[in-house]
């Protein structure tokens, strides 16, 4: 409440724009601090790339590989990896685990065109890659845009080889073609699904034939060039995992430079800041500090790098048991802020906005009680009493906060990591950084969002 209590305007909740109440000085530290995110998003394109920037990163600030059952001290810094696709850091606190947990968790994969198994053909005298998309894209969104190769494979023998194509302003890029309007007349009738089929989502690899030979003489000459590079033949990548993902790279958006154009913002945008305070901690937290990196959300969680299985639970259930703690009240008194990007306000849309409760850039981190679709189903809802104590946090820290719901009721709808983290009997709030054009090859996010989005995380782990 503020000073004048019989002032009737100042019963009214404003929701003020971090332009408004952030300084210069903080602004500019938001400005700073982008500059790490950039870097960092750059090199973390897919999951597995990200797992290695993080594990680095969190290596160099003296965290060590987790060994399952070893009681470590207050203080100690560990990390999970999952897989090489998913990650957790710890830190351990003053209080057993059986106190509860805290955890930050965002997701490091995003939606992309994975090659299939067996990729590599050709026809019209060209060598292509087909694909099979990852997470729910917009087709229609994905050719004419310059696409790089991420990913590993690995030789029957066991090795395997880490491959990146289009990064590197020499190196090649992928694409996939479009048809020109000249020939498109039919796309009016088209519904936007239709405007690129699945099966039409083929990288363009090569258009020389390798010498001597008559049949596939394109496909094989691609099949050559992997060899040579990678030393890899065809049979290797039926069990590979390649990702082509854009080849941009995070560049400021507007003549302000207020904002920042990347691919993978979601979840990235979110992953970034709890790792950052996770490597700046420097004393020792009053409870233990989870720092979780999932992999999977963008395909619904599964998988046994994604958060709808056990891992999670197992790791705070080794934690628990090392200390001789109770895992039923560790999870019990856990508490969550699961981060993940929500829809931002877009005048260009506004029909699926409802405006009292949409996100707004530059006013902060936002803040979801509830998630889900239609009416609240398949969701995660925090208390009343968590989303309290939450704001409380906020404004305690004078975080930039707002309250925001995915859209208007019956548009859609979407879901986080947050309600299987619930479901193991955790206080779980969904917090994240507003996106324009979620799940586009590129998508914007503010710059000083993301510095909110930071603030709330170290406020919460403090
Ligand atoms: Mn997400
Ligand atoms: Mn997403």
């Amino acid at each position: 409440m503020k000073k004048n209590e019989n002032d009737a305007s100042s019963l009214a909740y404003k929701n003020e724009s971090a332009t408004k109440t952030m300084s210069e000085k903080e602004i500019a530290r938001a400005f700073e601090f982008a500059k790490g995110y950039m870097d960092f998003i750059n090199k973390s394109k897919t999951e597995r790339d990200a797992v290695r920037e993080i594990l680095n990163k969190a290596s160099e600030k003296g965290f060590r590989p987790y060994e399952y059952s070893k009681k470590y001290k207050p203080g100690e810094k560990v990390f999970f990896n999952n897989r090489s696709k998913a990650a957790i850091m710890v830190i351990f606190g003053k209080q057993n685990v059986d106190r509860g947990v805290k955890i930050m968790a965002s997701h490091i994969d995003s939606p992309r065109l994975d090659l299939k198994p067996s990729p590599v053909y050709e026809e019209g005298h060209m060598g292509f890659f087909k694909t099979h998309y990852y997470g729910g894209i917009k087709k229609y969104q994905w050719p004419t845009i310059q696409l790089a190769l991420h990913g590993t494979v690995v030789r029957a023998d066991g090795t395997s080889v880490d491959v990146e194509i289009g990064e590197d302003d020499s190196e090649p890029v992928f694409y996939v073609n479009d048809l020109l309007p000249h020939l498109d007349r039919n796309l009016a009738q088209k519904k936007a699904n239709d405007f690129i089929p699945a099966e039409s989502l083929n990288l363009l690899a090569g258009s020389l034939p390798v010498k001597g030979e008559e049949k596939d003489a394109i496909k094989l000459n691609v099949l050559k060039l992997l060899k040579e590079k990678y030393d890899i033949c065809e049979e290797d990548l039926l069990t590979a995992e390649l990702c082509a993902v854009p080849a941009a790279k995070a560049r400021d958006v507007g003549l302000d430079r207020s904002m920042i154009a990347a691919y993978a913002h979601d979840d990235k945008v979110c992953a970034y800041p709890s790792l950052a305070v996770m490597l700046e901690m420097n004393k020792t937290p009053e409870y233990t500090t989870v720092c979780v990196f999932a992999d999977k959300e963008e395909t619904g969680s599964n998988s046994n790098t994604g958060l709808d299985t056990n891992y999670l639970y197992d790791f705070v259930a080794d934690l628990a048991e090392a200390q001789k703690s109770n895992i039923r009240t560790t999870w019990a008194l856990t508490k969550c802020l699961s981060a993940d990007v929500n829809a931002c306000y877009d005048p260009n849309f506004p029909e699926v906005f409802e405006k009292m409760n949409s996100a707004y850039i530059n006013h902060g981190v936002v803040l979801t009680k509830y998630t889900g679709g239609g009416g609240k189903s398949s969701t995660n809802d925090a208390t009343a009493e968590f989303f309290a104590e939450i704001r409380g946090l906020m404004n305690a820290n004078k975080v930039c906060w707002q309250s925001a719901e995915l859209g208007k009721t019956d548009v859609g709808g979407g879901g986080t990591v947050a309600k299987y983290i619930s479901k193991l009997n955790a206080d779980v709030i969904d917090i994240g950084v507003p996106v324009l054009s979620m799940h586009a090859p590129v998508e914007i996010i503010s710059k000083l969002d993301l510095y909110n989005t930071y603030l709330a995380f170290k406020a919460f782990v403090k």
